[in-house]
């Protein structure tokens, strides 16, 4: 299996760079974009002489998602999907995805793909804690549960795996040493947004930060009646 490897692509009006933009407003060397896993990016403005905006803000340096538009020097819109098409999927890992279990009759009946979901609200606040409190105690529980293999966000144990896919993505937050513990935080904010979500595909809403127990008192979801529950 390979790893999602951590790849900075350089943008700027230099031909130096991963992305070469013939515009005279931007600069030589105007920005980069590092994946920090396959959905969240660290983007830093390289001291450019127009600057980089994320959604309409000015920013030196940001944790960006698809979903944040991107402008340098206000004119050039970046692609990120593009982006990562053209410099990271091609040594993305392959995703093993668990075989899909035959569902009963009933087409909302997601109870098998909701319980997958069980660990993972768990999982986001110890890590969270652990990221944002430097004791000896959190980082010893940090690395026991996700450092077996840091560079390998992918290859986890029996453990790491019951935290679903949200799981197989903190041991990447966890060994990128580019981003500080805040933005590490938002980065595994972002991927627990994006994993955290209503089983079923036609809804996929975002559950919140609502403890898994309380979801499971809910039954279903409240906007596409999907079932979560008996
Ligand atoms: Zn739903």
């Amino acid at each position: 299996m390979e790893a999602f490897l951590t790849q900075t692509i350089n943008i700027g009006r230099g031909s130096g760079n991963d992305v070469v933009i013939q515009n005279p407003d931007i600069s030589r060397k105007h920005a980069k974009i590092t994946f920090i896993t396959e959905h969240v990016m660290l983007l830093e403005d390289t001291d450019s002489s127009f600057g980089t905006t994320v959604n309409g803000q000015r920013v030196e340096r940001k944790i960006i998602g698809f979903e944040d538009i991107i402008v340098l020097a206000n004119q050039e819109q970046l692609n990120l999907k593009d982006l990562f098409s053209r410099f990271v999927k091609s040594e993305k890992a392959e995703v093993k995805e668990e075989p899909v279990k035959s569902r009963s009759e009933d087409p909302l009946d997601f109870r098998a793909d909701f319980k997958k979901l069980e660990k993972m609200h768990e999982m986001y606040v110890k890590v969270t804690e652990a990221m944002m409190v430097n004791t000896p105690r959190h980082q010893a529980w940090l690395r026991a549960t996700f450092s077996m293999t840091p560079l390998l966000g992918m290859a986890f144990g029996p453990f790491g795996m019951a935290f679903g896919v949200l799981g197989s993505v903190v041991g990447q937050i966890l060994s990128a040493e580019l981003i500080n513990p805040s933005e590490k935080k938002l980065t595994l904010e972002k991927e627990f947004k994006r994993t955290y979500i209503c089983p079923n595909p036609a809804c996929k809403r975002f559950l919140g930060f609502t403890p898994f127990a309380d979801l499971v008192y809910q039954k279903k979801c409240s906007r596409c009646k999907a079932q979560w529950m008996d």
